[in-house]
């Protein structure tokens, strides 16, 4: 097939190659008339090399990269800032296409393992209480190259394609902007990709999706991926959660658990758990007979718990709670034999944390103005940055 059969099939826009998983990545090569081996040699020079450039492509006859060069692109959304917090975390803002901005948050844990907060959309239209996303409304979805190219961004940042040491991020967490499983179809093929092992070959272990709760697309997750999962659950009753995570009006307590314990049963290891996650709010979900109630409803779930001492924002008149309330809480649940950890609050001086993303930027266009006036007027929140 020659170059000018690929500009005949009426490509209008050239596909970026970034995003595709290797099935796709597969498809786009037979339909150019070559072998599907080739997807396993683009994906290493993506995702293992770093490489957005077909011309370094040595192991790609010139024929067929002047063919990719008329197609086929490989972008990846732009870095516009990067801040480094005095505990190691950095924070990229990233700009996609539309101008939008979204962030990345690299933690670095003992040893030389790191993980990377990723999002998924531009806003997020769930609107939990307690989460700077959520204020901000939702604007559109990433695509699957905006996902996965922060992973890439984030190796590139540190220049562990060049050092051959792409491990720089050992752990993935679809925590960052967004409900991952609103964006289902670009949320499986980023992960995916992280999960190939000709792109990043991390374990299934170690990518997490967090949900705060979409029922019936976590149920349709169970049958394509295997990745760990983390619920966000905040309180132990649905009185109280249908405050906090809206969405827990359409599905209750109940029905997330038994959707996410089909999820666990599902995998194909034994031994797995969920992540409970429980931000911890002064005097809203943080007392002792609140810990004992959630003991008991999670007395049967695999579960183990990870509470998040809630991180303030400018629009939030939500507390974090004192230390002892947290260690309170805690030790409920370590006594009723959970497995239970603290989140430290990591990249605070930078506003990476937890539910504070995109603050800064917020700020400086003014939203948290507009958001207040919509909210006066209880309109659904929309903001275009
Ligand atoms: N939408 C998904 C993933 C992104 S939020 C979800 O809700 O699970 C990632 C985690 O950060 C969630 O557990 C969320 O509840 C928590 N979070 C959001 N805002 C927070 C805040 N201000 N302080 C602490 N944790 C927060
Ligand atoms: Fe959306 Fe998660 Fe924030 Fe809720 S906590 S508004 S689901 S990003």
């Amino acid at each position: 097939m020659g170059d000018d059969a690929v500009c005949e099939s009426g490509q209008l826009a050239k596909t970026n190659l970034l995003g595709l998983s290797r099935g796709e990545l597969t498809d786009f090569f037979v339909t150019l008339g070559e072998k599907p081996f080739r997807a396993q040699q683009m994906l290493k020079w993506i995702h293992q090399a770093g490489v957005d450039n077909f011309d370094a492509m040595t192991n790609i006859s010139k024929s067929l990269r002047s063919q990719l060069q008329q197609c086929a692109e490989i972008v990846a959304p732009e870095i516009v800032t990067q801040q480094d917090s005095t505990d190691g975390t950095r924070k990229w803002a990233i700009r996609v296409t539309g101008g939008s901005l979204v962030e990345t948050v690299l933690i670095p844990s003992d040893g030389d393992r790191a993980t990377l907060c990723v999002s998924s959309q531009v806003g997020c239209s769930l609107d939990c209480s307690f989460c700077s996303t959520g204020k901000q409304g939702f604007q559109r979805d990433l695509t699957a190259a905006e996902i996965i190219g922060q992973v890439w961004l984030a190796i590139k940042s540190y220049d562990g394609f060049n050092q051959g040491n792409r491990r720089v991020v050992t752990n993935v967490v679809m925590m960052g902007m967004g409900e991952p499983l609103l964006n289902f179809d670009n949320v499986v093929s980023a992960m995916n990709l992280m999960l190939d092992d000709f792109a990043y070959g991390l374990s299934k272990r170690r990518v997490t999706l967090s949900t705060s709760g979409v029922v019936p697309a976590l149920d349709r997750l169970a049958d394509v991926s295997e990745v760990s999962l983390a619920i966000s659950l905040h309180a132990p009753n649905d009185e109280l959660r249908d405050q906090l995570v809206p969405v827990n009006r359409r599905y209750p307590i109940a029905q997330l658990l038994a959707s996410a314990r089909r999820y666990i049963d599902k995998q194909s290891d034994t031994h797995r758990v969920a992540t409970i996650e429980y931000t911890l709010i002064a005097g809203v979900n943080d007392s002792v007979a609140q810990a004992r109630e959630l003991a008991l409803l999670l007395k049967d779930f695999p579960c183990k718990i990870n509470l998040i001492p809630f991180n303030p924002f400018s629009m939030s008149d939500y507390q974090r709670p004192s230390k002892n309330a947290i260690n309170r809480f805690w030790q409920v649940l370590v006594d009723a034999n959970f497995v239970t950890t603290i989140r430290s609050t990591r990249g605070d001086d930078i506003d990476a944390a937890c539910g504070q993303l995109v603050g800064q930027v917020a700020d400086r266009t003014k939203r948290s103005e507009r958001h207040r006036a919509s909210y006066t007027d209880s309109e659904p929140v929309k903001f275009v940055l």
